[in-house]
């Protein structure tokens, strides 16, 4: 619409060139409602990416947003000084811990974006182990600072800035769509890389201080591993003696119907990093949780001004009291079970819908062209159709085929069914 178009057009005049959105969704928000977004034109749209992740609770939730407006005219900084709220959701945390994290927990808060939960992550295994080494993988992504640039595989973002962090080794990440292979030689290739790496002599890794990866990888491609690679990798971190890192910053805070991607694995890591959907109402905050042992920092060792934000610590910890008091883990996972279900329909009479993939409300389908390369087209395609007939679509993966649905958890059955259709509708409408 004139609205969208107008500011969209100010925007390229007066904003950095850095800023990015799909130039096939023309739009400009002005507010949003559950699971739902107005343009600035009044148009009303389904929303399926939810600010890549953030809105688990739903736009304007208003418990959430009733206790962050509080908070706002209470007190909003306290640098590192307690506050009930603070507190709480520290305690609310280590609550909802993976397994043996729970009861056994540090949390250190970040700024507002994930990438300074992951800066915290790194520091810390290296702090602990006195190594300077770290296994990340390939396909990963972990944000835009120098040491979460390091451990991310994709070069395009990194050649510009180098020399990042020196010693780190990708290893693959069990992907066996893209592979060709079965799950089971997939997982055993990438754990045979992984032992390689940290064990043998010419590994490449001298001096490892940590193995970090995400449990189900998100901007990669909605990428879950088959069992037995998080269990693996739990296995070659305790035989080493090495903090085993899970960045869960994008299927956290209960977006895959867990609170935590881990949690499908029955794994539970030393650390864990989470950002997006912590702050409850698109708060800014971001957290590295790790098991006490690893405490070892001396005050200030890890510091910085914004980690006291507490009206995002309202936010977050009355988003969590929110999914709980209205059971939206088990809603994601029933109803992502839907939005998969009808797009496998889809997919069976389609070659180019080559898998649909997720758990709970993260979803991802991947295309690819008839000689079964990454259809990068068909999936701008159905982006396009989707908005056109009012849904957001995001998209991931290393080569830009797959098609993310990252909705908030409180999307009702009928806008999954409603959404879904819509999104069955342009996979028909692209098909060859
Ligand atoms: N880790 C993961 C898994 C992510 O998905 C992201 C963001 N897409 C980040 C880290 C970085 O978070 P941020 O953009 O908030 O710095």
């Amino acid at each position: 619409g004139p609205n969208s178009q107008r500011l969209l057009e100010k925007q390229s005049n007066v904003d950095s060139s850095a800023v990015a959105y799909p130039n096939n969704i023309p739009l400009a928000f002005e507010e949003g409602k559950g699971a739902t977004l107005k343009d600035a034109d009044g148009n009303v749209f389904l929303d399926f990416f939810a600010g890549i992740g953030v809105y688990n609770v739903g736009h304007a939730n208003p418990y959430v947003n009733e206790g962050v407006h509080e908070q706002i005219d209470k007190l909003t900084h306290t640098v590192d000084f307690p506050t009930e709220p603070r507190l709480d959701l520290i305690e609310k945390l280590d609550d909802i811990a993976p397994g043996s994290l729970s009861g056994n927990s540090r949390v250190v808060f970040g700024g507002p974006t994930g990438s300074d939960a992951v800066e915290a992550s790194i520091k810390l295994a290296k702090y602990n182990t006195g190594g300077n080494g770290l296994l990340a993988f390939r396909n990963s992504y972990h944000g835009a600072t120098s040491g979460a640039m390091s451990i991310t595989s994709n070069k395009k973002f990194k050649k510009p800035y180098a020399p990042l962090l020196a010693d780190v080794v990708h290893a693959p990440f069990p992907y066996p769509f893209q592979e060709g292979r079965d799950p089971e030689a997939s997982v055993e290739h990438a754990l045979d890389e992984v032992q390689a790496i940290i064990e043998q002599p010419y590994g490449g890794l001298a001096d490892p201080a940590g193995i970090f990866v995400e449990p189900i990888q998100g901007e990669g491609g909605v990428v879950t591993p088959p069992e037995g690679f998080l269990q693996g990798l739990r296995d070659i971190a305790d035989d080493n003696d090495l903090p085993l890192v899970f960045d869960e910053i994008q299927v956290g805070m209960g977006r895959t119907g867990e609170w935590w991607g881990s949690q499908h694995y029955d794994v539970t890591p030393d650390v864990m990093t989470m950002a997006k959907a912590l702050g409850g109402n698109g708060q800014p905050l971001s957290a590295t949780l790790y098991k006490e042992e690893l405490d070892s920092w001396g005050p200030g060792d890890h510091a910085g001004t914004y980690r006291g934000h507490v009206p995002a610590m309202v936010g977050g910890l009355r988003a969590i009291e929110y999914i709980e008091s209205h059971d939206l883990l088990d809603h994601a996972t029933a109803v992502g079970e839907q939005i998969r279900s009808r797009l496998r329909d889809a997919a069976e009479d389609d070659p180019g819908l080559g898998e649909v993939r997720g758990k709970g409300l993260f979803v991802g389908a991947e295309f690819v062209d008839e000689a079964g390369d990454p259809d990068k087209d068909r999936v701008e395609a159905i982006q396009q159709y989707c908005y056109e007939h009012g849904v957001l679509v995001w998209t991931a993966g290393q080569y830009s085929n797959v098609v993310r649905l990252l909705p908030p958890l409180v999307l009702t059955e009928r806008q999954a069914e409603v959404g879904t259709e819509v999104i069955a509708d342009a996979i028909a409408a692209t098909a060859d």
